[in-house]
């Protein structure tokens, strides 16, 4: 019988990519990891469409098993006008099997030494003489779980976080999607205030005869979801309309504190998340390991202090931080553009060669998005159309502080 340790050197919460990546590098380094997550078990529905970059996946070798199809381009419709293609000539994007993916970055860390207990929910956490003392509520039961350090990967919307003194994300959107039957072979996008107020709304092919229909909206989620569904429906795209509707939210800015003493926010919980379409599969990849790096060190040191754990802070904003902030004012200028002024955008995309030229060089990347914005808003005609918001845009390539 399996030893139960309530003792752990990382306590990890959430067994989400970014809580599963964690357990599983600090595992292959050694330490006694134990990850709690409240769901009864991995494989039920994720509010989430799954894309992730080619970049993704061969950084973190995701490997085929997981992934329902390659893209490698999609049709963007405008609110008026023909739909604008963007066309790469290898696959660059991978449609992920999110539950299947969970599951499997669940079962590499266990594989490498994790202990994960589900149907286990997080209540609280005590500090105490530099270790950690977890609250857990598992089916019924209280259980106490002690550690040196302890790493919050809950996803969004987490009350803890605030309670931890950490504070709440800056801005967040809420997102709905369903799981649909279509032969559609490409993604499509559509913007729209009719669509998705503030956002855009998306039909992915996923399996054979499968698809998700899903958008971000800063309101009324269900009502924008349905109209789309019936919209899809209509046109054929989609066989019926019918279907069960999931909602989930995207943290557009990051937690102001992303340590504390023997703590570490990882993942969407800290907001590590593309603002520009919602990703955050990929960041919180890369900042988990930055965490389980820094925690390694501070561990080897036997100081887990906020101070000592800084690293881990500077580090992840380093790579991100200018990602995050030309990301969102890039989302706010778009969000302040009507439907006519969104088709005139996309017609000056098209007619100016813009589209085309990214679509043939490496500066159209699916994850880094902070030049293109600074080059798109500052081409002439661009600027004449958003001229009355235009917004601060850095030129710089050296990364500040997270916005
Ligand atoms: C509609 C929609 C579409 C999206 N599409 C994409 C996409 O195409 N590509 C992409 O990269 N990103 C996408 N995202 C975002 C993506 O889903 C998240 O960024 C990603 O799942 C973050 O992983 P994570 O491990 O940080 O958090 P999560 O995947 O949210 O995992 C957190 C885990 O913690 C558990 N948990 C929460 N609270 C507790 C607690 N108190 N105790 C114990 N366990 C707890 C949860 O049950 C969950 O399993 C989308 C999001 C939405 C809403």
């Amino acid at each position: 019988m399996a030893r139960k340790i309530d003792s752990y050197d990382v306590i990890v919460v959430g067994g989400g990519p970014s809580g599963s990546q964690v357990a599983y590098k600090l595992a292959g380094m050694g330490y006694i990891v134990g990850v709690v997550e409240k769901k009864a078990t991995l494989n039920g529905d994720i509010c989430c469409t799954g894309l992730v970059s080619r970049e993704c996946v061969d950084k973190f070798s995701i490997p085929e098993v997981v992934i329902h199809r390659w893209a490698s381009g999609a049709k963007l419709f405008p609110p008026s006008g023909k739909p604008v293609h963007v066309q790469r000539d290898t696959p660059q994007v991978a449609v992920l099997n999110r539950s299947a993916f969970n599951q499997i970055w669940a079962q590499r860390a266990k594989k490498a030494g994790a202990e994960y207990r589900f149907g286990c929910n997080l209540k609280g956490v005590i500090h105490e003489k530099g270790k950690v003392t977890a609250e857990v509520s598992c089916r019924g039961q209280t259980l106490t779980l002690q550690g040196r350090a302890i790493v919050i990967a809950t996803g969004f919307g987490t009350p803890l976080l605030d309670n931890l003194g950490l504070g709440a994300a800056g801005d967040f959107v809420m997102g709905a999607q369903a799981v649909v039957e279509t032969d559609i072979a490409e993604v499509e996008v559509y913007f729209g205030n009719q669509i998705a107020p503030g956002f855009f709304g998306w039909l992915v092919p996923t399996s054979p005869g499968k698809g998700l229909v899903g958008l971000l909206a800063r309101r009324d989620n269900p009502f924008y979801l349905r109209k789309l569904l019936d919209s899809l429906g209509a046109a054929g795209k989609i066989a019926s309309a019918d279907v069960k509707m999931n909602y989930g939210g995207v943290p557009l800015k990051p937690l102001p504190h992303t340590r504390g003493d023997n703590l570490l926010v990882v993942g969407t919980a800290a907001g590590q998340v593309k603002p520009i379409t919602g990703g955050g599969i990929y960041f919180g990849l890369i900042c988990a390991d930055i965490a389980a790096n820094t925690l390694n060190r501070a561990l080897t040191a036997d100081n887990l202090s906020a101070r000592a754990l800084a690293g881990y802070e500077r580090a992840w904003r380093r790579k991100l931080a200018r990602e995050l902030r030309n990301g969102y004012l890039g989302r706010k200028a778009y969000e302040m553009l009507n439907d006519r002024q969104v088709s005139r955008v996309f017609g000056l995309l098209e007619s100016t060669g813009i589209i085309e030229e990214l679509s043939r060089s490496e500066e159209l990347s699916f994850d880094w998005h902070a030049d293109v914005i600074t080059r798109v808003m500052g081409q002439k005609l661009m600027a004449k159309t958003l001229n009355s918001i235009t917004m601060p845009f850095s030129r710089k390539k050296t990364a500040g502080s997270a916005g």
